[in-house]
């Protein structure tokens, strides 16, 4: 009669868990499914592990993890890397002085779903993407390589994202927009606006979970000063939004509850 009862995720909130596990998700089962990495592929995957170490605000044990297979990954310079090769460079090392550790579980907190088919690793995914953006736009120059995220996240769906209908509805947004994008600032409202696009596409459709329709976010109730109107007709205060978005995706929004 003790049990704790789980408590029930807040929307408001960016769970560690939801972070680590896509991470682990991604890296260890989606980028590792094909025999070798070589070419194209395998710089995308540099480039992913390259940015989480500069930008994802992880715990230190997560961060040393990311640091050494990014230390690993620039020495390793011949054309292709097998997956075995990979799979045991991307293990956890506990016994360091310095533990480099990225949990091997998957709990969904934040982007836990009704049915398993729902939400988890896609939710994960966006979420990390959010958070890299708004810490590039506070931890970097604005004016400098505006699109050094946005890139990075491109070359992972295109070459990774196991849902390849999705990776081509997200590759022809970013091919019609992506290039317009100025500052480090515009970046961070590029993949707000274009993520409210797919939910507004896939609003009401099968992959929906009923418990979560999907909207456009940030929600009146959760940002009543991001929203508008304009001669009658709703509109986003995009400097609000922004703000929002660095309060939401700030390291001091991301709750460790659940994490191992
Ligand atoms: P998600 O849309 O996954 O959102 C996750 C969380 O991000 C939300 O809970 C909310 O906290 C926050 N959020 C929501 N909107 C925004 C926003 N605009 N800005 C910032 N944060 C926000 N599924 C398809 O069926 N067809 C597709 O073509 C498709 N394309 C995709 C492309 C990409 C690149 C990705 C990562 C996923 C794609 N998906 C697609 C999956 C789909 O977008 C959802 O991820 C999935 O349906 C789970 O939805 P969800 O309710 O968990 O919320």
């Amino acid at each position: 009669t003790n049990t704790p009862q789980p408590k029930r995720a807040d929307r408001s909130k960016v769970y560690m868990a939801d972070l680590e596990s896509a991470l682990h998700y991604s890296l260890r089962v989606e980028a590792a499914r094909a025999a070798a990495l070589s070419g194209a592929q395998l710089d995308a995957f540099k480039c992913y592990v390259a940015t989480l170490v500069k930008y994802f605000p992880g715990r230190s044990c997560v961060q040393t993890y990311l640091q050494s297979l990014d230390t690993w990954l620039r020495n390793w310079t011949e054309p292709e890397l097998p997956r075995s090769i990979l799979k045991e460079a991307m293990k956890n090392n506990r016994d360091a002085s310095h533990p480099a550790v990225l949990p091997t579980n998957v709990t969904w907190v934040g982007c836990q779903g009704s049915e398993p088919h729902f939400r988890g690793y896609p939710c994960g995914l966006w979420t990390v993407f959010h958070l890299l953006t708004v810490q590039a736009a506070q931890n970097g120059p604005d004016k400098e390589l505006p699109l050094e995220v946005l890139n990075t996240m491109r070359c992972y769906v295109r070459h990774f994202f196991g849902c390849q209908e999705c990776a081509q509805h997200f590759e022809a947004m970013a091919d019609e927009s992506m290039d317009r994008v100025a500052s480090r600032e515009e970046a961070v409202l590029w993949l707000w606006s274009h993520h409210n696009e797919v939910n507004a596409r896939l609003a009401g459709g099968d992959t929906e979970d009923p418990n979560f329709p999907k909207l456009q976010w940030p929600p009146p109730d959760m940002c009543p000063q991001c929203h508008k109107e304009e001669w009658g007709v709703h509109a986003w205060d995009e400097q609000a939004v922004f703000t929002f978005l660095k309060a939401h995706f700030s390291p001091t929004n991301i709750y460790l509850d659940y994490t191992e």
